[in-house]
């Protein structure tokens, strides 16, 4: 892990976060950055002194470290004991908050209709992606996906009886990749306030939640241009909310001139293709990630209805050619920067 502090929040951090530049006084900023969830975090909290900012900065990196070895997907932790217990067909007492994982991820997936199922984590693997590194210029045998979709696993097939859990069927793996970040954003935020900070940003890899702001301005999130190394468009956080980003840009691995990307669609088994981006503004980061990684997955055309059975107004998608979707509510909120987007339209009941 590395540590690395500034006093003040620095111009740009990665692209995804940047304060606003404009009139009123300079408050100070404590910032923390580690390397945890495979990915950067940045923690930023304002208008507190440095001991207690620091003194609340270190419980939330602490509890990151130990979320990411209780959730991972494929590293030795709680979740994998819990997975290859189900490969056995054993019931498996785990981690209360394992526990709560499989509670909201099991709502989440029913509001997205089963686009977002995080019981998938057997074909993720099949595909893959449970690797540090991806392996080069491989498909899986057609055969293994169809096999794993004859019995498609789902979040209904587990049951839960206190910190015990079962599944009545043993392909049922849980990957909670496109949920656990959020999850991890809503409760740092909480702690961060239980900790007397009301002002606070939190970037774990591009997904981010803040409250409050900076001294009067909010705080300004960059979302990350898909097809480019920039920004595509400008969030000014309103209270507390998420700004949630999910990609096929981020893993992916190319065959034959064809990216396959690291979502896979369970209705086809394949990875999600032609969406390049989505990204989801909610109070609840947990809901914003699920949905941003279900929206991938319901693509350029079934999006909308997706987004309104998730209950998410916030939405942009961002097609693999750099055309812009956005639903009604979310135009009032991003201002575009830079090169301009080849079309920007809102859909029909977006
Ligand atoms: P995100 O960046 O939040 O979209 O999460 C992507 C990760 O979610 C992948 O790396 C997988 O671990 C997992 N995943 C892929 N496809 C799905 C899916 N259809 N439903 C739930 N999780 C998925
Ligand atoms: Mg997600």
């Amino acid at each position: 892990m590395t540590i690395d502090r500034r006093h003040f929040l620095k111009l740009s951090l990665g692209g995804f976060l940047f304060p606003m530049v404009g009139c009123g006084r300079a408050t100070p900023v404590t910032q923390e950055q580690m390397y945890v969830f495979g990915t950067t975090v940045d923690l930023a909290v304002a208008g507190v002194d440095r001991a207690r900012a620091d003194q609340a900065m270190r419980r939330v990196t602490a509890r990151f470290l130990q979320m990411h070895q209780d959730w991972h997907a494929w590293k030795p932790g709680a979740l994998v004991d819990l997975n290859r217990a189900i490969a056995r067909g054993e019931a498996v007492k785990t981690d209360p908050s394992v526990i709560d994982l499989i509670r909201g991820g099991t709502a989440v997936s029913r509001a997205s209709d089963g686009l977002f199922n995080p019981a998938l984590g057997g074909l993720i693997g099949v595909w893959g992606f449970h690797g540090d590194e991806i392996p080069r210029g491989y498909l899986p045998a057609p055969e293994r996906v169809e096999s794993f979709l004859r019995r498609a696993p789902v979040m209904e097939d587990i049951t839960i009886d206190g910190l015990e859990v079962t599944s009545a069927n043993p392909l049922v793996q849980l990957d909670f990749g496109g949920y656990a970040k959020g999850v991890a954003l809503d409760w740092a935020l909480d702690a961060l306030v239980q900790a007397g900070c009301d002002d606070a940003i939190v970037n774990l890899g591009g997904n981010l939640a803040a409250m409050g702001g900076r001294g009067d301005r909010p705080w300004r999130i960059g979302v990350r241009h898909p097809q480019g190394d920039g920004v595509i468009g400008a969030v000014e956080t309103r209270g507390r909310e998420a700004v949630v980003t999910s990609g096929s840009y981020e893993r992916y691995r190319e065959v034959g001139g064809v990216r396959y990307p690291h979502i896979i669609d369970p209705r086809t088994g394949y990875p999600a293709r032609h969406v390049a981006s989505v990204t989801v503004i909610d109070r609840n980061a947990g809901l914003a990630d699920a949905a941003a990684t279900a929206l991938v997955v319901a693509g350029i055309k079934q999006w909308p209805a997706v987004a309104r059975g998730m209950g998410v107004r916030e939405v942009m998608v961002i097609d693999d050619e750099g055309n812009v979707q956005l639903s009604e509510a979310m135009m009032e909120r991003v201002r575009f920067v830079g090169t301009r987007p080849r079309s920007i339209t809102v859909p029909r009941g977006a």
